[in-house]
């Protein structure tokens, strides 16, 4: 029953016939989690996961029912991966389904989209992810109302009055700010709207929006979640079966499908979550209790640092706490000299992966942020060698 083709693919993705997985019982460990989520009963000379699935279309005589009839639709590539992606972010929970897209922006677009009419109101952060802002252009030209909030200190509760959709960046990026999950989603239930959280910088091993009482997790899988900078990928995980039923809709009407080696990889590195995660996080704090001593540097953000603004909502509701580290150097210049004396850190955008990556954010114009704010994000280098490194490269921009 496993099978994907057992599948129902115009259903829910998650608990739909098939036998309770390991990965989605609530007593093991993410480690033990993570190496089995989504992995279909073993086959006798079948590999353990299989292989990508290449195809554009199914062989299906009759009835064009499901699960597998053209590739826009569904593949059991994804229906592997989603399974996965479910298992880590509603262990123990039936009631979700997850849908993989194309990019993190594929994912979130398909939410707002999908679930948002000419007249209604959406809240979004004032301080999240820097297309955001492109989302939200393209929202009021389609007659949305969209009002604006930031992350920090749960402002959004006064402006949920008559909005249909509340979507939260927790711990937002690049500032980290975090808010309450629990308690906005609350406030927004009560006033009848739907809750999405962005849980990208978090991974699902660091946050479970679902269990915090948000109706959809979204995420771009381009970050911590597949880790090795190699591939973009996005999902939806979510509790509501008919606004479910309209992000899958939407997934085909726009046609922002991963491809199947991407799913595939994205899979595959989903075995090593755990590892990664514990590792670059751990080393973040350090980094980051490094950093803190520093002169020259300020705005030091890390939401594990107990003195750290989000510390005490941040270690209530979330698992681990990320391995982005983001603080102002005094001058642009500064901070170019900063990137361009650091070996063991590229300078690159995006975050999460296993090669620490650090910028400027500012480059890009759409953050509103200090010219010499940087966002680093941790990798799995030892951590005394990226201290020294982040050290030595502050000590020689500074003449
Ligand atoms: C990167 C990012 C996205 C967009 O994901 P893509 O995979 O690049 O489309 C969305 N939200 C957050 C918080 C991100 O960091």
């Amino acid at each position: 029953m496993n099978d994907p083709a057992a599948h129902d693919g115009t259903t829910d993705g998650e608990g739909t016939g098939a036998p309770a997985a390991p990965g989605r019982a609530t007593d093991i460990g993410d480690g033990t989690r993570v190496v089995r989520a989504g992995l279909p009963e073993p086959v006798k000379y079948e590999p353990t996961l299989p292989g990508p699935v290449f195809a554009a279309h199914f062989h299906l005589p009759g009835d064009p029912t499901g699960p597998y009839t053209y590739g826009r639709d569904d593949n059991p590539t994804w229906t592997h991966l989603e399974r996965a992606i479910g298992e880590l972010e509603a262990p123990g929970r039936t009631d979700t389904e997850t849908l993989v897209f194309a990019s993190g922006m594929a994912a979130i677009s398909s939410v707002l989209f999908s679930q948002l009419r000419a007249g209604d109101a959406v809240v979004l952060p004032s301080d999240g992810y820097q297309a955001l802002s492109l989302a939200r252009a393209q929202l009021e030209a389609f007659g949305i109302e969209v009002r604006t909030a930031p992350t920090g200190g749960d402002a959004q509760l006064e402006v949920l009055d008559g909005a249909k959709l509340l979507w939260i960046e927790t711990p937002s990026n690049p500032g980290l700010d975090v808010c309450d999950v629990r308690r906005l989603a609350e406030a927004a239930h009560a006033r009848g709207a739907l809750v999405a959280v962005d849980n990208t910088l978090a991974t699902p091993l660091g946050q479970r929006p679902l269990d915090l009482g948000a109706d959809f997790s979204v995420a771009s899988g381009t970050k911590q979640l597949t880790g090795h900078g190699d591939i973009l990928l996005g999902y939806v995980a979510g509790r509501d079966a008919t606004a479910m039923a309209a992000v899958r809709r939407w997934r085909k009407i726009v046609g922002a499908i991963p491809g199947p080696m991407e799913a595939w990889l994205a899979h595959r590195s989903l075995a090593t979550l755990q590892l990664r995660v514990e590792r670059q996080n751990a080393t973040a704090l350090e980094v980051a209790r490094a950093l803190r001593e520093r002169p020259e540097i300020s705005g030091l953000r890390y939401p594990g640092l107990p003195d750290d603004p989000s510390y005490k909502i941040a270690s209530e509701q979330m698992l681990r706490h990320g391995c982005v580290v983001s603080f102002t150097l005094p001058t642009r210049a500064r901070a170019d000299r900063f990137l361009e004396a650091l070996r063991l850190v590229d300078d690159a955008t995006s975050f999460g992966g296993v090669r620490s990556t650090a910028e400027r954010r500012g480059r890009w114009g759409g953050d509103a942020v200090p010219d010499g704010f940087v966002r680093l994000s941790v990798g799995a280098e030892d951590p005394e060698d990226l201290v020294a490194d982040l050290v030595r490269a502050l000590e020689e921009s500074a003449g």
